[in-house]
């Protein structure tokens, strides 16, 4: 792991250094992601079960998809399924996923690139590794996000970005010891290519082994590290946290993260996920593949779906 790297951090532009007046933030919870099946029965981590929706706001929902290594014939998707109301982010770090949908979008997902869709007033899509990769097995990691569209936007006209590993913006710290990845939104003067509807940053992480990261982090934003492998310690406190698991830190400007010395034997650094956005503040509705405000705009999503209004599967779909 991960695709996208570099021989030499040192090489990389480097992120603001803290200063004395910085305030780092506190860890206020760290969760455990359970496991479950999505779409045809490929398996994920639910990795904000137990965190209140106030704390993840403006995200709804994230997967860590595998990371699995596949037998012949294993690979699994999804079937065609609607969304309405949000965003779906789909960054694939091991392993191809095909994607297509009803607004003429769609292509290959692989090596660290990322898909992110505005499902807006409504699409249709499909996920799906290829055959090739059905037929050989082999491994596949990556995550989905979903990221909640306001009142305003909910409604908005679908969108389609196809954000190539190469576009992501590389950033180190001071001692080299980092890889961060800026996929979307800001990260102190530097932007990723990600184009977002409301403010968000989207970052992964890689931490060497003994590594120490003080990262600034905008204070308006929510702040999520949920760790993809290996395992590290969060906050000046230096609370515990390994693979599987979710912290979130609040009140502050900047996060403090450092990797376990000793790394275990399937990575070398500590991979983080680390999400924050403008928090939303509205009534979030969901139910399945729609997140609206209130329940009687997802009653309106189903039946808009039902009556084709959401988009139709293209005549040439995969
Ligand atoms: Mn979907």
């Amino acid at each position: 792991m991960p695709a996208i790297t570099v021989q030499n951090p040192l090489e990389l532009p480097k992120v603001a250094a803290v200063a004395v007046a910085n305030r780092p933030r506190r860890v206020s919870s760290v969760t455990t992601a359970p496991r479950g099946l999505e779409g045809e029965g490929f398996p994920v981590r639910r990795a904000f079960a137990g965190i209140s929706q106030a704390d993840l706001d403006p995200f709804v929902h994230l997967d860590q998809m595998g990371e699995v290594d596949y037998g012949p014939g294993e690979p699994k998707g999804t079937p065609w399924h609607p969304h309405r109301g949000f965003e779906t982010v789909t960054y694939m770090i091991e392993g191809t996923f095909l994607h297509q949908d009803s607004i003429g979008g769609g292509g290959v997902i692989e090596n660290g690139a990322t898909q992110w869709m505005t499902a807006g007033a409504g699409i249709l899509h499909i996920e799906r590794p290829p055959d090739a990769l059905i037929d050989t097995g082999g491994l596949f990691h990556g995550i989905q996000l979903w990221v909640n569209l306001p009142a305003r936007l909910k409604m908005t006209t679908p969108r389609y970005q196809d954000i190539g590993a190469d576009a992501v913006t590389l950033m180190t710290n001071e001692n080299g010891d980092a890889i961060i990845r800026v996929i979307a939104g800001t990260l102190g003067d530097a932007g990723g290519p990600g184009v977002t509807h409301t403010p968000i940053t989207v970052l992964h992480v890689s931490l060497l082994p003994g590594g120490q990261l003080a990262l600034p982090w905008e204070p308006r934003y929510n702040a999520l590290t949920y760790v993809l492998a290996g395992q590290g310690t969060v906050g000046l406190e230096r609370t515990p946290l390994s693979e599987g698991q979710m912290a979130v830190q609040v009140d502050g400007d900047y996060l403090v993260l450092s990797a376990s010395e000793s790394p275990d034997s399937r990575t070398e650094a500590l991979e983080l996920l680390i999400l924050g956005g403008e928090p939303i503040r509205e009534p979030v509705a969901t139910y399945g593949p729609f997140v609206m405000n209130t329940r009687a705009e997802l009653q309106q999503a189903f039946e808009d779906y039902e009556a084709g209004r959401l988009g139709q599967i293209p005549a040439d779909h995969i």
